[in-house]
Formats: structure tokens, sequence, C-alpha cells
């Protein structure tokens, strides 16, 4: 019995070394983070750190907006099209965890998220007043972070930070954190109450889905701009512009895996003062 014992351990021991190659599997610790913030047959590999956060509920127009998200919609629906849009660039997102957060402590949070549901894209101080409600212990300094927010404005569907400039020379890794809502009214132009965002939607491109939101939002992370709608010849782009998709062109594949690089460099140093 005993044998059998360490049989089965082992085995889920080799199971946990194999899952690094897994981007599925969450990682265990610092070490985990040195293995995978890599580049490995020309695919480079990000940590990041899912939240779900809750305590954000909000009424828009008749309808509650709940966070329906689960940890598992995050691993089998959400974590598999971000990875779909960015194979193209050799760019492989990996899940350090998904958290489950309560909105930060702060002063008059009901009234922030009250705002928030009535936020268009105009309201200057919205991403502001989320920043504050996400301000949680749970936020890994140097990974990036991904928040899942019930709801993030009128016609929004994300935003992310690029990080302290947008030039890779004053900022080679980038920003590292992005907001998604997980209803949106963006498809009525606001005419209806929010829906739930679909999580995944696959090819070919019609209205969109969390997963290609998280992508276009990490791309931002890695110093991606949207297209100037006036001037592009290219389509199909998960950057936005006229026309949008999921393609990556050329220029945005060698920028985002320029910052990517900088940004794995950037995990292991900060992984290997904490070993
Ligand atoms: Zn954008």
């Amino acid at each position: 019995m005993k044998s059998l014992f360490c049989i089965l351990m082992a085995c889920i021991m080799l199971a946990g070394t194999a899952s690094l190659a897994n981007a599925q599997n969450p990682l265990g610790g610092v070490l985990d983070l040195i293995k995978v913030s890599r580049e490995r047959d020309g695919v480079i590999q990000l940590p990041i750190r899912f939240h779900i956060v809750r305590g954000a509920e909000m009424t828009k127009k008749g309808v509650a907006l709940e966070m329906w998200l689960t940890p598992e919609d995050v691993r089998e629906r959400i974590l598999p099209e971000i990875n779909r849009i960015w194979q193209p660039a050799g760019i492989q997102w990996v899940i350090e965890s998904v958290v489950e957060d309560d909105i930060a402590q702060v002063r008059g949070r009901r009234r922030l998220v009250e705002d928030i549901s009535v936020a268009t894209r105009e309201t200057s101080d919205r991403t502001t007043k989320i920043r504050k409600l996400i301000d949680v212990p749970s936020h890994h300094p140097a990974i990036h972070n991904v928040y899942f927010f019930p709801y993030v404005g009128e016609t929004t569907q994300g935003f992310a930070t690029f990080g302290g400039s947008r030039s890779v020379g004053e900022n080679p890794d980038g920003g590292n954190h992005c907001v998604m809502g997980v209803w949106t009214d963006k498809p009525s132009r606001a005419k209806k109450p929010p829906q739930r965002f679909k999580m995944s939607e696959g090819l070919p491109f019609k209205r969109g889905s969390i997963g290609r939101t998280c992508a276009h939002e990490l791309g931002h992370n890695l110093l991606l701009q949207h297209p100037d709608k006036e001037t592009q010849t290219v389509f199909d782009r998960v950057m936005g512009g006229r026309r949008p998709g999921y393609a990556l062109t050329p220029e945005e594949i060698k920028l985002a895996r320029t910052v990517a690089v900088g940004r794995a460099k950037t995990i292991v140093k900060w992984a290997r003062k904490r070993r």
C-alpha cells in the first residue's frame, strides 16, 4: 500500500513537472516563474495571474451585472483563445494562478461602483476609479495581471496600461495589467442593456469575445497601439482599427516579441531575488 502511495506521488510529481509545458496549469512559485519566463524553440512564454473580481456587482438598464466567470472558464475557454491569437507571434501565455478577489476596501466603494455603471467613454476618471477598486493585495508586482470586472463602462470592453512610456527604450518590459468587462453593450452601441460577453468566438471574427479582448489588451501591455483608421491598409487586426479581426502584422509581432523578452527578463530577475 505504501509503495502504491509512493508510485502515485511520483506520478503526481512527474505530472507537476510536465505541467510547466502545459499552458493551462498553475505554477507553483518563484522557481516556476524562472523556468517559464523564457524563450524556447522561438516561443516566448509569459506568466499571467488572472483575477476574478467580486463585490462590484452593479445594475444597468434593469440588468444585474454579476460576476459570472469561473476559474474553469478562464483556464478552459479564455486562455486557449488568447493563445490561439498570439500563436503566430510565438508568444505563449501561461497561467500562474487564477485568484478570486474582493474589491479593495476603499472608502466610498459603492459610490465608485455606481459611477462606473453610468460611465461612458468620455468619463475621464473611469479607469482611475476602476483601478482604485482593483488595488488588491494579490496584484503581482512582476508578471502580467488580468482583471475581470463586471462592466467597465458604456461600449467599452477593456483597458490596459502601457507602463511608464510607449517607447521600448524607456519601457523595455511594457505594462503589466489590464482590465476586462464580462458584460458588454458594445454590439448594440449601448442602445440595449449589457449582455454576457462571449468567452471565446473562434473564426471568423464577428463580435469578438472576452478572450479576444484579453489578447488585444495584452497587446497594449506589449506596447502595441490601435491602427490609424484613416491610413491603415492591413485589416482583420486584433489591435482593432477598421474591419477588426485576429491578425497581428509582422511589425506588431516584432515589437511585441522585443517587449515580451524584456518582460521575461524582468520576471526572472524579480524571482531570482526571492529564491
Ligand atoms: Zn485598445
